[in-house]
């Protein structure tokens, strides 16, 4: 037993050891991927549920390594954190499904780009600025950028980031509250953010017709939504029975693998043709 205990200490230790070292061997990995740009962006679809066109996209980085292989996002989004990296994706990130808005414009499809904020992106006082700045250089009008900050954050904004928010809503951009229902303990910053649009988090919809409690609360939180004169995106929509049901509780778009999975921006044109002819 004793030796056990022995063997046990040294496979954790070297556990660890192995844990830095990954660790120190992904960030140098992010550092060199952020000066290289070397990230892709995806594009996952929002339908209407009334009349099933496809109403825009949400941007999602990518990063596929050449000795790593694919890192996903919650693998190195919370790194780039901790790193203050983070900005630079997230502006890279917009840069790109800006330049794509624009496409999509200019072939007869006029749909929203939504694009994820960290919490860290409004503690920059230039934000606004940058903004605007890659707004007039792709020419995408304000009024199709969709900016998205998770419901926990929204909860504990400051002052200096409401102001932000308020400066780029001014612009005509809209925000929207992703994984909406997750936070749950306070909806008073639905009062003191310039908020359009919440998106109700994956883990309502997945059991929405199993469990009657889930289903409840997705026709409550519309309900809540509608009142406060915002627009209701469900997020992580699978079939079709999900879809009905929020059809039927008067939610307004589903996102999610049943209308696609992420796409590259070279599928997204042959993607929104093919609607247009559904
Ligand atoms: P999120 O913003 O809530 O994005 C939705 C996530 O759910 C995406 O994962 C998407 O691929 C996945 N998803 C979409 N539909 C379905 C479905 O029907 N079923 C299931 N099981 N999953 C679905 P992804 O791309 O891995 O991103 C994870 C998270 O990483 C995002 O959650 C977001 O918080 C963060 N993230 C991704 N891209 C960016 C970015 O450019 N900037 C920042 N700051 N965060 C990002
Ligand atoms: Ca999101
Ligand atoms: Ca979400
Ligand atoms: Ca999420």
């Amino acid at each position: 037993a004793k030796d056990e205990g022995k063997g046990r200490f040294k496979f954790y230790s070297t556990d660890m050891t192995q844990r830095q070292e990954r660790r120190l061997e992904l960030e140098s990995a992010l550092r060199a991927a952020i000066e290289a740009r070397a990230f892709d962006v995806h594009y996952q679809p929002k339908q209407t549920l009334r009349g099933g066109a496809i109403a825009g996209f949400e941007a999602l980085v990518r990063w596929h390594h050449p000795n790593l292989g694919h890192i996903p996002p919650i693998d190195f989004i919370p790194l780039a954190e901790e790193l203050g990296l983070i900005t630079q994706i997230d502006l890279f990130v917009l840069e790109k499904a800006c330049a794509v808005g624009v496409e999509c414009l200019e072939r007869g499809h006029p749909v929203t780009m939504a694009v994820n904020l960290s919490s860290l992106d409004l503690k920059n006082p230039d934000l606004p600025t940058l903004v605007a700045g890659i707004l007039t250089q792709t020419g995408l009008p304000a009024e199709m950028l969709v900016l998205e900050i998770t419901e926990s954050f929204a909860m504990e904004v400051g002052q200096g980031q409401s102001n932000i928010l308020q400066h780029l809503t001014a612009l005509g951009i809209s925000l929207a509250i992703d994984d909406f229902g997750t936070g749950y303990s306070s909806l008073s910053y639905l009062k003191a953010l310039p908020v359009n649009s919440v998106k109700i988090d994956r883990s309502f919809v997945r059991d929405i017709g199993n469990d009657a409690r889930d289903t409840m609360l997705v026709s409550t939180i519309v309900g809540l939504a509608h009142s406060l004169n915002l627009k209701v995106v469900a997020e992580g929509v699978e079939d079709n029975q999900q879809k009905d049901l929020l059809h039927h509780h008067l939610c307004d778009e589903a996102q999610g693998y049943l209308v696609a999975r992420p796409m590259p921006a070279d599928q997204i044109f042959g993607f929104l043709d093919q609607a247009a002819l559904n």
